[in-house]
């Protein structure tokens, strides 16, 4: 089977877990498997690069050069203890040093301009996943695996102009990821790709948005047609709810694409949201497993779930950190285009509205926004529209999102009123509630400090701990 394995930061930030990672590898490929690996930056590098960006705005020479000299550390020290044979470690550490000098240089331009354009933004930021790749990739050779790497550029990601959230061009993209992987697999050797990383019509490089390496794993999945995605993190798989908040979570063992959509959008593992598009139309299976319990099997994401793992509700998650504003103003009834000029001044300040909601009355528009946006929000707000459009503006900034996800929910009657039963059996006051008409997921507010009670009190009613 032709098997597209990404691996996250977190497992090759080490020379241990490079070598783990390799062994793992080669043991699907003894088995009889193609394998394609895309890979993550080093945990840390890619947060790292996105700070020096804002030390290449102030001028800070000295926390640049700072920068440049731990990545090569850093780096180093993985390739050296990854692999063995001389030789190979040579050319690996080779490879670093010159992308890092490439690194420095780049840095040493755009330092001079003083300023970050989105362009070389990204630029900058592809070097995290460019360090990475090359080491795997001689750590795969140094077991006798044979391999190469490349670039997400070089594989054939195809993608438009919308630097720091390019999105890929399909059909182009299809044909060229093809072309170039499959002579590499036919030889039996195991192409390592960069995740994260594309490139324009002009052949500049592009970001496709963070935590980016699984979509790029998906989108080669379909570009070649492979059997399965196995997105190999350091967490057992998605889960009934957040282990820290319920001490009963479950692994589930199998979710639709919808339901890990949902699930993704509300922080299950932290899925890149436009990851599972790639694959939604295809047969090819998405499986979520843990790099440090390969005993584990994980979550399998799919079309069809089997019968047997359809519940009605397969996860309650939560979005803690969020505020709630709520505007409101007589002048808002009946008026055409108050919600339009209200999302049209919060998008024009880049804040993100992450639910609304609005009363048949029209007097009122509640919505929530991350906290970290609260005061970007409430200033836009009061500047363009207060006194004219609304007469008020209140703000909850401690609240929690809490949604009970499951495709099982559609069409179903008293899930709503088996959600704020259980809820209000502990005492929980909802302020706010949204449901789409997909019913995939019933949303609903509540203070933050009541948050645990009421995911534990839903976790229990809907028996979630029981299996999955
Ligand atoms: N390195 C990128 C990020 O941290 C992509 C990824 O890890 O998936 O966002
Ligand atoms: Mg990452």
């Amino acid at each position: 089977m032709m098997l597209v394995m990404k691996f996250g930061g977190t497992a090759v930030d080490s020379p241990d877990k490079v070598k783990h990672v390799a062994t793992l590898v080669k043991s699907y490929k003894d088995r009889g498997d193609d394998i394609v690996c895309v890979v993550s930056a080093v945990r840390g590098m890619t947060d790292g690069l996105l700070a020096i960006a804002d030390s290449v705005r102030r001028g800070d020479r000295a926390s640049i050069a700072d920068f440049v000299k731990k990545a090569l550390k850093t780096h180093i020290v993985i390739a050296s203890g990854a692999i063995s044979n001389k030789k190979l470690k040579q050319k690996a550490l080779a490879e670093v040093k010159k992308t890092v000098g490439e690194l420095q240089d780049v840095l040493g331009g755009i330092v001079l301009l003083g300023e970050v354009t989105p362009k070389s933004l990204d630029y900058l930021m592809s070097f995290g996943e460019r360090l990475s790749a090359p080491i795997l990739s001689f750590a795969l050779r140094d077991i006798g695996v044979g391999s190469e790497y490349l670039t997400g550029k070089d594989a054939g990601i195809f993608t438009d102009s919308n630097f720091g959230e390019a999105r890929p061009l399909m059909d182009t993209t299809k044909l060229r990821v093809s072309h170039t992987l499959a002579p590499i697999t036919k030889r039996g050797a195991v192409p390592v790709v960069t995740g994260f990383i594309g490139a324009d019509q002009h052949g500049n490089t592009t970001t496709i948005g963070r935590g980016g390496s699984d979509y790029t794993a998906t989108i080669i999945a379909a570009s070649i047609n492979a059997g399965e995605v196995c997105l190999w993190s350091d967490v057992d798989g998605l889960m009934t709810a957040d282990p820290k908040i319920v001490k009963g979570a479950k692994v589930l063992k199998e979710v639709s694409f919808a339901e890990a959509m949902e699930m993704a959008l509300f922080g299950a593992k932290y899925m890149h949201p436009r990851a599972l598009e790639p694959v939604m139309d295809t047969k090819i299976p998405i499986r979520i497993r843990n790099t440090f319990n390969i005993k584990h099997p994980g979550t399998v994401i799919t079309q069809v779930p089997s019968k047997d793992s359809q519940r009605i509700v397969k996860s309650v998650s939560v979005i803690r950190h969020t505020a709630l504003i709520d505007v409101g103003g007589g002048g808002m009834v009946g008026a055409p285009g108050t919600a339009a000029k209200i999302f049209d001044a919060l998008a024009k300040n880049k804040v993100n509205i992450m639910m609304i909601s609005q009363s048949p009355s029209e007097s009122s528009i509640s919505m929530v926004v991350r906290k970290s946006d609260l005061d970007k929000a409430t200033t836009t707000l009061e500047l363009s529209l207060l006194g004219r459009v609304i007469k008020r503006i209140n703000v909850n900034d401690e609240v929690a999102v809490i949604a009970v996800v499951g495709s099982g929910m559609r069409g179903i009657k008293g899930v709503a009123a088996k959600v704020f039963g259980a809820v209000a059996k502990r005492d929980v006051n909802v302020i706010m509630i949204a449901q789409g008409s997909s019913e995939l997921n019933l949303a609903f507010v509540v203070s933050d400090k009541n948050c645990e009670r009421a995911v534990n009190a839903l976790h229990d009613e809907f028996g979630l701990g029981k299996n999955s």
